[in-house]
């Protein structure tokens, strides 16, 4: 389970896309929630959008992996989908916050990799938030102060990206995917044939 976290505005979406594309294994979570869906999202691709009673019934249900209230709205990772791709082999990317992070983290600690997005500098975010359109100043700023709440959980993550260039971003966190998969307990066919070279009859 890969998490990627961010601010809105470092280029996750972006980051999150090269990866699935270029790592075939590679699935991502699509979150439940009870946000409004937004002009271009599509219900089922980019989240499962339901309204608050189903969304409460959920977690009643014992249906979510992990959920929380995100600046007043409620999102939540589907339990049984995760599982069972997980019990197949694949591997899964998560677009979700630091609280959403800490529970998948005291869940399932050693299958958890927690990745950090940041920008390069506040005002590079914030002209990356001006840049996407028409927003009033007010809606700016409330973003800002979002964006300045989810940065100060950075120290909950394993490893911190600093997001200067595109391209390199998505190398530094590929190069974290490839590396954590190829960590010994994460190999599970290793044991039979590490038995397999070192056979003394092997050939
Ligand atoms: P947005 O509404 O802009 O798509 O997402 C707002 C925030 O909610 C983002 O920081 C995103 O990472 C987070 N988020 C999306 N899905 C989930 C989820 O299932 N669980 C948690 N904890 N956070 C989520």
């Amino acid at each position: 389970m890969l998490i990627l976290s961010s601010p809105s505005g470092a280029g996750k979406t972006t980051i999150a896309r090269k990866l699935l594309e270029s790592h075939h294994n590679l699935q991502m979570s699509v979150s439940a929630t009870t946000r409004p869906i937004r002009p271009g999202e599509i219900n089922g691709r980019d989240y499962h959008f339901v309204d608050r009673p189903t969304f409460d019934t959920m977690v009643h249900d014992n249906a979510f992996l992990e959920y929380a209230e995100v600046f007043g709205n409620c999102y939540g990772t589907p339990r049984a989908h995760i599982m069972e791709g997980l019990d197949a082999g694949c591997d899964y990317l998560f677009d979700i916050d630091w609280q959403g992070a800490q529970q998948l983290y005291q869940r399932a600690g050693a299958d958890v990799v927690r990745v950090f997005l940041l920008p390069p500098g506040i005002d590079v975010l914030e002209n990356r938030l001006r840049s996407r359109g028409t927003d009033s100043e007010e809606i700016i700023s409330g973003r800002m102060d979002r964006a300045r709440a989810e940065i100060s959980h950075w120290d909950g993550y394993d490893y911190v990206v600093i997001n200067d260039d595109i391209e390199r971003c998505f190398e530094k966190v590929r190069t974290i995917l490839d590396a954590e998969r190829m960590r010994r307990s994460r190999q599970t066919g290793l044991v039979d044939f590490v038995r397999g070279l070192t056979a003394p009859d092997a050939v």
